[in-house]
């Protein structure tokens, strides 16, 4: 195992009625970011304002899917005309996102777009405060906001500890107005998260890849539940706390290796605008399959403690099994899409590009170029 240093300042408050904290917050003048308007459909706006009755509340609502830059530049723009002390998000992963960054930004006297290309530029942040609708990016206890510039075709993701959430409210019950399209995203999502610290060339990180293994027998029991019955507490609270514990920190810290899937797809979001889990959900079954051969112990082990595979079979037939397994739950169970056409990829025009920046090193099995065209090809 690595060395490591472990931080997460970041507040939880987990469980129904938990928005009852949000009083608590002692900044007067807010910026709350959302997104298209879920969260006046389904009342967890009124329910924050009414928690919020003591403070000046200012609103940058329109947060898109794959938030961009130019929103952040909005909410900056808020921020600093209103004096505003402290940002709040209620939604997803990109409310989330965009908040932070509009968090860090709001205290940089230069651009945004600044900070995401050079992290080290980040040298403070107005406190963030979070209320989860969705269990998916983990996002609400992590220090990373994720924001594109489609012109650029980037999108890339800001890493600072200045950017953690203050407080997090996680009330499962938020989750239930999720469509099913959305819970199987966002299940895709914290499944690819944990794959990407489990597939770990480091050794010795045991607990870390047990934990990770609990994550994942986890989202296989839950994700079809929620998808079938979409107000069941246990399924919508065990996703949830899954998606803040597979980024935390809790399963990569001492085992940590770059994460190629997601660089993989953040391309297909900063080109062609994919739903991140959906992206996820394509890609990992052809990267399993695409390594396999490097990596058959891992993948056979993989099999026997996630999908209780026979150990006696041997080891190629156990992680080809572990990964067909792997295929009829993001397929089948969860119904992610599964191939680039679905998505609306048609041909392979801008691979090349696409690879350039995608391609990984340091990662669990290195991925030149042309193996991320590879991949791209035989996700088509
Ligand atoms: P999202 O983009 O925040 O939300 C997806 C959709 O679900 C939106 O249309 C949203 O509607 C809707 N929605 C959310 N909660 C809902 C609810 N309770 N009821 C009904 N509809 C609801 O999804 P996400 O997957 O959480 O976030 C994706 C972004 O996060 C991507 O940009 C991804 O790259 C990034 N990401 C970040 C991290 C990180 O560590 N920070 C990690 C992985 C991915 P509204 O627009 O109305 O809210
Ligand atoms: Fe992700």
């Amino acid at each position: 195992m690595n060395n490591f240093t472990y931080y997460i300042p970041t507040r939880i408050h987990f469980g129904k009625g938990m928005i009852s904290h949000l009083s608590e917050i002692t900044q007067k003048k807010i910026l709350l970011v959302y997104g298209g308007g879920s969260i006046k459909r389904n009342g967890i706006y009124d329910a924050a304002l009414k928690e919020l009755s003591d403070h000046e509340v200012f609103e940058l609502s329109g947060v898109e899917p794959n938030p961009r830059i130019e929103t952040v530049r909005k909410g900056i723009q808020i921020c600093r005309d209103n004096q505003i002390e402290a940002v709040l998000a209620i939604g997803g992963g990109s409310s989330i996102d965009c908040a932070k960054v509009i968090a860090a930004g709001a205290v940089y006297e230069g651009d945004a777009w600044d900070l995401v290309m050079d992290n080290e530029k980040v040298h403070g942040a107005l406190p963030i405060y979070v209320v989860l609708t969705m269990a998916a990016t983990g996002s609400e206890m992590d220090n990373v906001g994720v924001i594109s510039d489609m012109d650029l075709q980037i999108k890339k993701g800001l890493h600072s500890d200045h950017i953690f959430p203050t407080m997090s409210i996680l009330d499962p019950t938020y989750t239930y107005t999720l469509p099913k399209r959305q819970t199987a995203a966002g299940t895709a999502d914290i499944m690819s998260h944990t794959f990407e610290n489990y597939f770990t060339n480091v050794e010795g990180a045991y607990l870390q890849k047990r934990f990770a293994e609990g994550l994942l027998k986890t989202l296989i029991h839950y994700g079809p539940i929620a998808i079938q019955d979409p107000t069941n507490y246990d399924a919508r609270a065990n996703l949830m706390w899954c998606s803040s514990n597979a980024i935390n920190g809790l399963l990569k810290k001492g085992a940590e290796v770059k994460w190629c899937v997601h660089g993989m797809e953040h391309q297909l979001s900063a080109v062609y605008d994919v739903t991140h889990g959906e992206g996820l959900a394509i890609l990992t079954p052809v990267w399993m399959e695409y390594i396999l051969d490097q990596k058959v112990d891992a993948f056979a082990t993989y099999g026997i403690n996630v999908w209780n595979i026979d150990a006696k079979k041997d080891k190629r037939t156990i992680a080809k099994e572990a990964i067909e397994k792997t295929k009829h739950f993001l397929f089948d169970e969860l119904g992610c899409p599964r191939t680039l056409r679905e998505v609306g990829i048609t041909d392979e025009k801008n691979f090349q590009a696409m690879a350039e920046k995608a391609a990984c090193e340091g990662s669990f099995v290195d991925l030149s170029t042309d193996d991320v065209i590879e991949i791209y090809r035989r996700a088509l």
